[in-house]
């Protein structure tokens, strides 16, 4: 889109997108999605489900608040973990890694080790929940999944800097291009419980946006024009 079809830099400082309410969290915060006027939508954007990775949620913030009204055609949720993003962990309120606790046939109790860097160890413990979906913010994801009933999910995280798609989709295929970042088709260490995971089971396109270990101004400039074609459809979901 061109800096003249955007709204007016005057007129960024909030989001104008019309909202609602899909969930609580743990700590009673509202689940927030931003939705196209007409409530349906082939892709849905969603952030920060790591609460430690507030970069994706500004990023996405951005671009919503550059999109003009009415043009909005992805369902937006600014952020999957309100509780952690407000305590920057990126667990939930129970220090629960959400992105571990989605119903999938090899869910696991075992403990989940995380690196936040891609040349770290990955030696920091969180648990994945007392169950498969045992936390509010991650039954209220799937419920809004069912109801919305998308073609396709892109789901940012950081800084591992990849486009990782184990379904190696035109989508994901397009976005690591558009992004210039590698495209995985698998991450390299098992994920049981992983709304990635959870989404291959679906039969559900899930590509993951992970961006890369760099400043937020640069992510922003790098990514915002990306997630603006990607909120306006201008993305094709299958090769023609
Ligand atoms: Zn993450």
């Amino acid at each position: 889109m061109t800096e003249q079809a955007l709204v007016p830099r005057r007129d960024r400082g909030e989001i104008r997108h019309p909202h609602e309410t899909y969930g609580t969290s743990i700590d009673g915060l509202p689940l927030t999605v931003y939705l196209p006027d007409e409530k349906r939508t082939d892709v849905v954007i969603l952030a920060a489900i790591h609460g430690d990775e507030s970069e994706t949620t500004v990023v996405v913030s951005e671009a919503l608040r550059c999109l003009p009204m009415g043009e909005l055609r992805a369902a937006v949720i600014l952020c999957g973990n309100p509780d952690g993003l407000l305590r920057g962990t990126r667990g939930n309120a129970r220090g629960v890694d959400l992105n571990r606790n989605f119903p999938t046939s090899n869910w696991s109790a075992d403990p989940v080790f995380y690196k936040s860097r891609a040349n770290d160890a990955r030696d920091i413990a969180l648990t994945t929940g007392s169950a498969p979906a045992s936390e509010p913010e991650t039954r209220a994801l799937l419920a809004l999944l069912e109801r919305l009933q998308p073609r396709a999910i892109v789901s940012l995280h950081s800084a591992l800097a990849c486009v990782d798609d184990s379904g190696a989709s035109h989508l994901g295929k397009q976005l690591a291009d558009r992004c210039a970042l590698p495209f995985l088709t698998e991450i390299g260490y098992p994920t049981p419980g992983s709304m990635g995971t959870w989404a291959g089971e679906q039969k559900l396109n899930l590509v993951t946006l992970e961006l890369e270990d760099a400043s937020l101004y640069t992510l922003k400039d790098r990514h915002v024009p990306i997630l603006l074609d990607l909120m306006t459809d201008r993305f094709e979901l299958e090769a023609r």
